[in-house]
């Protein structure tokens, strides 16, 4: 397995728990409005499905800021992050994969094709 494809099963992963974050997130929005609207009470729950929304995001963000080249171990989390490597805007939506236009660290020149040890 490259390092690339290792990433890339991380980077899946912390998608899904992304866009289910996300979906929290609006939702809690979207019942906060609603509700407020027609009972005009304290919507406790809502507050909640936005907060584990935030936290899942948060975890999101924490988790790709720990990924780091292999060989330097130099943080890559700037290829998801920055939008002008990830193509989106990767705080709030991480891309699909690893830039597929980026082939080694920025810093020492590891290629992130080859295949790792182990
Ligand atoms: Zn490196």
């Amino acid at each position: 397995m490259t390092y690339r494809e290792n990433i890339n099963i991380l980077i899946k992963r912390l998608r899904r728990i992304q866009l289910f974050s996300l979906f929290l997130v609006l939702l809690g929005f979207v019942l906060t409005v609603a509700v407020l609207n027609v009972y005009e009470s304290d919507q406790w729950y809502s507050k909640v499905i936005i907060l584990i929304g935030i936290i899942g995001e948060y975890y999101c963000w924490a988790k790709v800021r720990q990924i780091k080249c292999p060989q330097c171990g130099k943080s890559l989390g700037y290829l998801l992050f920055d939008p002008s490597y990830s193509k989106t805007n990767g705080a709030i939506h991480l891309p699909k994969e690893l830039p597929c236009d980026i082939h080694c660290c920025a810093y020492c020149k590891a290629s992130f094709d080859d295949e790792m040890d182990g």
